[in-house]
């Protein structure tokens, strides 16, 4: 059998945005996944549906997958044939262990190719309003980590070195021994005055950034518990840090979860995360094909009215038609929709739209399995299930993960169904729709059903929950040192 071959592929640092063309390419064509615990899991849903992923951070059962079982996992799916991505957070050169695992593939002939990405030491600083050189104040900047092999647990650095003669020194790994870098810097010639920004989660919709000084940033950092992940810049670049256009977004450093419900993708989660919202949806869906109605398609050309469900029932239906090679032209029907989007599908095609005729004898109804099943039609018509929605698993406990790494500040149902969806199921996810103290606030769009039982806040539309979510914020005080 042929070797396969692997990817080293830069997440970049949380920003989603920020892969490259490339590793999107490579994410697409993988079999098999490995992915690192500061790669965003939404990169995933770029994989095929058939891809497996291997979470290669840290397990609750133990602590990290060793570094020498993740070599193995590579050369094995490799000699299986497949091809496999091995990503990695930020860029996976910069103390990503790359070196380690290419030796490993090369070691069995193996074919890789690497992809770089985007470097959170410089990702987060830009996101904070800093660039790492400036004309005027830093013509260097160095790349450092702060945990290394030495065995006492801080590292073993050319102090004096960096203190003389790098302007932007930038600390990965570093929140721990912080207080031994600033120790060290001022020991080594650098006055305590020196600016100091620690930047969290940077790029991420829970980025937080604290400044101060070499001799207060500690004191700093512990008021607003910081922790990792995050990149120190030192150096006087710091003080010419401009506007943060990030840090300013509205909803920065609300982390959300919308709530999916399987037909067509609502543009809620994507208008909150250019607000600045760091936004999960759960459950994530995948579509399975159903067998084609011949008999259907046969008569396609004597209905009077084809009514779609969905955007995903337009385009299955009509990549349908075009693999039994029917002519379009046969369709004679007036189109319409249920949703904008599907409208859209249809104009993109080159149809117009008309308004639907229930009444109409003469009426076929496209649509996922569960959409047509609960179709409620005035008269009866006939029915052709395109595809249908299931819940895909391989997504779970990543979502789990990331609620139980950073909990969640609201959590929205934009529809009906979905307020089900998280009654029924949210258990799967660790969560209880049973009112506590410990549950995060949990907002339905246009459904008031859960309101009594469960507590759940009910508004009419989006307009109210951003002015909801808005208020909220301006009573929190915004963290700014
Ligand atoms: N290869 C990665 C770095 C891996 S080392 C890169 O190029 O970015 C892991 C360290 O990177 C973390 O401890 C933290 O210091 C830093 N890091 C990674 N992602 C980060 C982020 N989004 N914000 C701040 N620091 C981050």
């Amino acid at each position: 059998m042929k070797n396969g071959i692997v990817y080293f592929v830069g997440a970049g640092p949380g920003d989603p945005g920020l892969l490259t063309i490339k590793g999107k390419q490579a994410l697409e064509e993988a079999d098999v996944i490995l992915y690192d615990r500061l790669a965003n899991p939404k990169l995933l849903e770029f994989a095929s549906p058939d891809c497996e992923f291997i979470y290669c951070g840290k397990l609750p059962d133990r602590h990290f997958m060793k570094q020498r079982e993740i070599n193995a996992l590579l050369v094995e799916k490799a000699l299986k044939g497949l091809t496999v991505v091995r990503l990695k957070g930020g860029d996976p050169s910069v103390f990503g262990r790359v070196g380690e695992e290419a030796d490993a593939l090369h070691e069995h002939g193996i074919r890789y190719e690497m992809v770089p990405g985007i470097t959170s030491g410089i990702a987060a600083p830009l996101y904070a309003g800093i660039p790492v050189t400036h004309r005027d104040f830093a013509s260097s900047f160095a790349m450092i980590t702060a945990h290394d092999k030495s065995l006492k647990g801080t590292p073993n650095l050319d102090w004096e070195g960096l203190a003389r003669s790098v302007q932007t020194l930038v600390f990965y790994m570093g929140v721990k021994n912080l207080p031994y870098i600033c120790k060290q810097l001022i020991a080594y010639g650098k006055s305590p005055s020196v600016p100091v920004i620690v930047v969290q989660w940077g790029t991420w919709g829970r980025q937080r950034s604290v400044k101060g000084s070499l001799e207060n940033i500690q004191q700093k950092v512990q008021e607003h518990q910081i922790t990792n992940p995050a990149i120190i810049v030192i150096g006087d670049i710091v003080n010419f840090q401009t506007h943060s256009w990030f840090e300013s977004k509205p909803l920065i450093g609300q982390h959300m979860m919308v709530v999916t419900h399987g037909e067509d993708e609502d543009p809620l989660a994507d208008k909150l995360r250019d607000s600045g919202a760091d936004v999960i949806e759960w459950p994530k869906w995948r579509t399975e094909n159903m067998p084609v109605n011949e008999e259907i398609l046969q008569r396609i050309g004597t209905f009077e009215d084809i009514f779609f469900t969905s955007r995903r029932a337009v385009c299955e239906f009509f990549q349908t038609l075009a693999s039994k090679k029917i002519d379009i032209r046969q369709l004679t029907a007036g189109l319409s929709a249920a949703s904008e989007h599907a409208e859209q599908e249809l104009e993109k095609r080159g149809f117009r739209v008309s308004a639907s005729q229930p009444e109409s004898e003469k009426r076929l109804v496209v649509g996922s399995r569960h959409a047509v099943e609960n179709m409620q039609t005035q008269k009866p018509c006939s029915l052709y299930v395109t595809h249908e929605n299931v819940i895909d698993d391989r997504f779970t406990h990543m979502i789990q993960r990331t609620i139980s790494e950073s909990p969640l500040h609201m959590i929205i149902c934009p529809s009906k169904p979905s307020v089900q969806q998280l009654i029924s199921a949210g258990e799967q996810i660790s969560i209880s729709p049973e009112p506590s103290a410990s549950r995060p606030p949990i907002v339905c769009i246009g459904d008031d059903s859960a309101a009594g039982i469960y507590g759940f806040t009910a508004v009419q539309e989006q307009e109210e929950l951003f002015a909801l979510i808005q208020n909220q914020q301006a009573e929190k005080k915004l963290l700014h040192s």
